[in-house]
């Protein structure tokens, strides 16, 4: 191994040929070619053949083999076929689901793809972390993940928890020296910085050293990501149900079997009564149908801005009762403007600003120095809070680039949202000053003197009451207000968290950042629909509560609360005072960790955004944790399980809303293939116990329950809610979806369709041949499910609904005709289908009894449901 940790930072740019100013792009073309990519060798997927028998583990499809191995033993050799062909094409299409299914995952997580940034040609960029290759030029800080392996050659307080490679918990304290050492564990070389890892304080510039399968990670294969997906709830749900179902089915196809033996039925005829039974009971579709909903759900997400990093998250927005949001970014616009200076002892409006006031030009150019944003062909680049600053200046004709190479940054202590301060130190006018910028209540305890017109004076109660009351007087008006100090050093130095005391206070600079427009609007959907919105923010309580008072989250009855005060809360005092704080202000991330638990324990939902480096914690504990596409850092992201790409509260509420929709939607499905297959259950025990031959063959079900029925169980998936799914209070997150309504409903519409295919079944059996009385049986039940899946696209009527706003309702629908028909007509494929040839007036009974559930269930809806 190269030991880049014992060369200079100059022997290390001469040996990659690059400068700072990053690589060209064709020496990055050319290290493209010899390196490759920056990707990690994900472990083997399962191939296609295991996926492929995978799918024969299923205990209900070990019961269709069955089924087709008695088929064969009872001479039925055609039936046997079918089932068998049934199978493998049911095997194909599981396999080809999984592999869409994986194939749609990815391409989600390739749009929530960490990005690195980087410098090539001179210019800051940002890059997919897959595109970067040695020799780049890397700038990390805090929040970043470290996309490479790299040695540092410019350092700023960089820390680093490199736990994933070392097992160490501790951040560690990075440096750009040399280090002469001739050999040195991972976890010793300071210099250096490994993929894996996360930034967790500063920043720094590193040189790419080497790249995806040659960083020290790619190395240790065993410790690759595993990205496998889990199953939701939902779908752990189903299975359970399917195991119990397949119980249930078994128990009553023994008894159905022995009532047929004690009728004196020959035993391979009462066997295949009861195959026929287990393959009409059996929802052969039910768990790829939730899972193609699940798919289409997620991709209408990603469409309105709702990245899903878990699946999960899709049927758990559903649940949600407290949205804990930021404010800064997600429920404001995050375009700060500067609205007012206060120094010695006046308040003066942005428009008045005059830099002959050397007071004045001092914070003016201070509010420069001790920052990192600038802009650059009029696109703002940095924290939008300094930013702000940077646009003032250069308002009043000061260049920022200018006036920080005037005065240039010695060192610095970076801005972190848990000490709410920035330091920087500067040469200025022959004084070696530390400038510092931060919350006014931070920095008020700290002050020794204030620097006003007559010179620097000792600080008294009446100048800090007099910052106070201007502190509150912007506050109170929603402005952030950040105040500016400094301090004199002996000489230039590396700064400490100690050095920032003693400060002479120099002045306030408030800024306005608006409520984002649809902020008040998505509050008030909010309430309505059950959740409680709360904010919570780094910034003062008092600009807290004025914005949260405009968009409506903070009411008469509301309280606000500093972090302070939750640290005097006991978590059994905050659990019972919870539900009437409504604003959380200069709350660090750990605070966040306690009010999510604390609603938690009241048996709350809770979802929960987050941008720093510190809110992973916090969006791991929510049930839904929510990152920021945009001011995001990657850390964050990687720990939450949906992502903003507009950063924007009222997506949220868009989310949440499309989440209980695809629920409903999933329940709906679900509901339409059950009440299909209780009607075939009914017919089939029906026979059994009134002693009628077999209603239907083990092929006829099959065809119905893995071809037509999918059709409609696909459509309803696609069905965009007409109602207010935003009026109805949050659903239990325990709740199963076979309420007694839905168990109670799946009954009587099976009942329904279950009496037509009936009674088809009987006008073919007067006929005296039974293969006339299965076929009607078969092509009623086959087509009043197909009638049914109108019914069941939602609780209200299809005029309701719109008779045409759902067009896959009706492809699905024209498409089963297709299929029916042509088993009906086609002779090759009505010998296959055990088919008998019908008459005009057979059909037309077949056609007239198969609506008659659509017309009740029509009916009712419109007398009763559509009047809710
Ligand atoms: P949120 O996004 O959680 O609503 P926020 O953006 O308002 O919070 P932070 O960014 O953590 O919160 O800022 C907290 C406080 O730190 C601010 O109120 C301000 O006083 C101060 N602050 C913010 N940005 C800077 C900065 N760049 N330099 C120095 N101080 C800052």
């Amino acid at each position: 191994m190269d030991k880049y940790f014992s060369k200079s930072t100059e022997e290390m740019l001469t040996k990659f040929n690059v400068t700072k100013n990053g690589l060209t792009d064709a020496s990055v073309e050319e290290q493209r070619q010899k390196y490759g990519f920056n990707e990690l060798v994900e472990k083997e997927t399962d191939g296609v053949v295991k996926v492929f028998f995978s799918q024969f583990k299923d205990l209900l499809v070990v019961i269709l083999l069955i089924a087709a191995a008695i088929s064969a033993i009872s001479g039925n050799l055609e039936s046997t076929l079918v089932i068998a062909a049934v199978l493998i094409l049911n095997a194909i299409l599981g396999t080809v689901q999984h592999f869409k299914a994986e194939q749609s995952l990815n391409s989600l997580r390739a749009l929530s793809s960490p990005k690195a940034k980087i410098i090539r040609n001179g210019h800051k960029q940002e890059v997919p972390s897959k595109e970067v290759v040695p020799g780049d030029i890397l700038l990390l800080e805090a929040g970043d993940f470290v996309v490479a392996d790299g040695r540092i050659i410019e350092n700023f307080s960089l820390q680093i928890n490199e736990s994933s490679l070392t097992g160490e918990s501790e951040a560690v304290l990075k440096t750009a020296e040399t280090i002469n050492e001739a050999e040195l564990a991972l976890g010793d070389q300071k210099n250096m910085v490994f993929s894996g890892s996360l930034v967790t304080y500063g920043r720094a510039m590193v040189l790419v050293t080497s790249i995806g399968m040659e960083t020290e990670i790619g190395k240790i294969a065993s410790l690759l990501h595993n990205t496998k997906e889990k199953k939701t709830p939902l779908q752990i749900n189903l299975d359970n149900f399917s195991k119990k179902l397949a119980i249930g089915i078994m128990i009553i196809c023994v008894v159905v079997f022995a009532l047929n033996m004690f009728r004196g039925a020959k035993p391979l005829d009462a066997l295949m009564f009861a195959v026929a039974l287990a393959v009409a009971a059996i929802p052969e579709a039910l768990s790829s149908i939730v899972t193609i909903v699940l798919a289409l759900g997620t991709q209408k997400m990603a469409n309105e801005n709702a990245i899903i990093r878990q699946l999960k998250a899709v049927e758990g927005l559903g649940c949600v009762s407290v949205i804990c949001s930021d404010k800064t970014g997600t429920l404001t616009q995050n375009k700060m403007t500067v609205k007012n200076l206060y120094v010695d002892s006046t308040n003066i409006p942005e428009d008045k600003i005059n830099l002959s006031s050397p007071i004045q030009d001092l914070l003016i150019k201070m509010s420069v120095l001790c920052n990192d944003s600038t802009s650059k062909d009029g696109k703002e680049i940095g924290d939008p809070t300094e930013v702000a600053l940077v646009n003032v200046a250069r308002k009043y004709s000061l260049n920022e680039l200018e006036v920080r190479s005037t005065y240039k940054r010695l060192a610095e202590i970076p801005f972190d949202s848990d000490r709410k301060l920035m330091s920087t130190l500067h040469n200025i006018n022959g004084e070696v000053l530390m400038v510092t910028k931060g919350a006014v209540d931070v920095l008020l305890p700290r002050l020794t003197h204030i620097h006003t017109s007559n010179g620097l004076l000792e600080i008294n109660d009446q100048y800090k009451k007099d910052i106070e009351e201007a502190n509150k007087n912007f506050s109170s008006n929603g402005l952030r207000v950040l105040a500016f100090a400094y301090r004199k050093l002996d000489a230039a130095r590396e700064l400490s968290l100690e050095d920032e005391n003693n400060f002479v206070f120099l002045g306030l600079i408030s800024m306005i950042d608006p409520p984002r427009e649809e902020s008040a609007e998505a509050v008030k959907a909010c309430i309505k629909a059950g959740i409680k919105p709360i904010m919570i923010t780094g910034d003062h309580k008092i600009t807290a509560s004025a914005i949260a008072k405009q968009i409506g989250i903070l009411d008469e009855n509301g309280r606000s609360v500093e972090g302070l005060e939750l640290d005097k809360m006991s978590d059994e005092e905050l659990k019972q005072q919870i539900s009437n704080i409504s604003v959380y202000a200069r709350v660090s991330p750990e605070h966040k960790i306690r009010i999510v638990k604390a609603w938690q324990d009241r048996g709350n939902i809770v979802a929960m955004t987050g941008d720093g480096v510190n809110d992973a914690p916090a969006l791991k504990q929510a049930n839904i944790g929510i990152s920021m596409g945009i001011t995001g850092t990657e850390v964050a992201k990687d720990a939450s399980a949906l992502i903003l790409t507009d950063d924007n509260f009222a997506t949220i509420v868009k989310a949440v809303s499309n989440g209980r929709n695809i629920y409903t939607n999933i329940k709906n499905s679900i509901k339409f293939l059950l009440s299909g297959n209780t009607a075939g259950i009914f017919a089939v025990v029906y026979a059994a116990l009134v002693g009628l031959p077999m209603p239907f063959a083990a092929v006829h079900l099959l065809f119905i329950n893995l071809l037509t029925d999918s059709l409609p169980a696909i459509a309803i998936g696609f069905e965009s809610s007409l109602k207010d799914v935003l009026k109805d209070k949050p659903r239990k997150s325990d709740e199963s979806i076979m309420t007694k309504s839905f168990l109670q409903e799946m009954f009587i519409e099976g009942f329904l369709i279950f009496f037509g295919t009936m009674a088809a079944f009987y006008i073919g059996y007067k006929t005296g041949d039974t293969a006339i009385a299965s076929t009607m049986a078969f092509a009623t039940l086959c087509l009043s499910r197909l009638f049914h899946g109108f019914n069941c696209r939602g609780d209200e009527s299809v005029f309701r609904l719109g008779l045409f706003s759902n067009k896959y309702s009706w492809y699905a629908f024209g498409l089963g005709l297709v299929f029916l028909n042509s088993v009906l007509l086609i002779p090759g494929l009505s010998g296959l289908f055990q088919i008998a040839k019908l008459t005009v007036t057979q059909f037309a009974s077949i056609y007239g009894l198969a609506v008659i559930p659509l017309i009740v269930i029509q009916t009712y809806k419109v007398l009763v449901a559509d009047r809710k």
